[in-house]
């Protein structure tokens, strides 16, 4: 489990900031982990701002919702440079389905954390054909800690890294769960790409 580094509460001039991202593939708890990091937070009375892409709007518009809807408040966003305006004087900066932006995130992830933010970032880093989907892996060079969730493969039970997509649609984004993909692991997910 991620343990915080030494992070404070000191609203000093010289606070430091940090990148995270949390990565895996669908039906990995990435959200739920991201989550679990903010609520923590939260507790501690650290001012916590939540962001999403506008283009996820599979649940409710204005909560990052996980599959265990463990809710919490977000705030959909159309562009990335909007985040660096709303994040105003936060501590932590969470951002949900990150893949989802363009390659202008990784700038303003710098930006927020180099203003001395902890940014939470979480997001599928491969696409449904087993590539590496923009700009995860650039924000995975840039982060101090990445941590990898794992899927359980739904054919044969092992550990899942790979989304397979149930549908013959080759469009990169196809938004909806349980219906479209399943967590496969790189054997059962190479056996059946097409
Ligand atoms: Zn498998």
């Amino acid at each position: 489990m991620f343990i915080e580094p030494s992070i404070g509460k000191s609203k000093s001039k010289d606070k430091k900031g940090h990148i995270e991202v949390i990565c895996g593939s669908m039906f990995s708890g990435k959200t739920e982990e991201l989550i679990r990091r903010l609520n923590r937070a939260l507790i501690a009375r650290q001012k916590v701002e939540i962001f999403k892409p506008t283009v996820d709007k599979r649940y409710h518009e204005f909560d990052v919702v996980s599959h265990n809807e463990n809710a919490i408040r977000s705030t959909p966003v159309n562009f990335a440079e909007d985040i660096i305006l709303l994040a105003g004087d936060c501590d932590v900066v969470g951002i949900d389905e990150v893949q989802f932006f363009d390659n202008r995130i990784i700038h303003v992830a710098k930006v927020l954390a180099n203003s001395g933010k902890r940014v939470i970032m979480a997001g599928l880093d491969m696409d449904f054909e087993g590539n590496p989907f923009e700009p995860m892996p650039q924000l995975l060079a840039i982060a101090e800690y990445v941590t990898k969730v794992h899927a359980i493969c739904m054919k044969c039970g092992d550990l899942a890294s790979y989304s397979f997509r149930l549908t013959a649609t080759k469009e990169k984004v196809l938004l909806g769960e349980k219906e479209s993909y399943e967590a496969r692991c790189r054997k059962c997910f190479y056996e059946d790409l097409k």
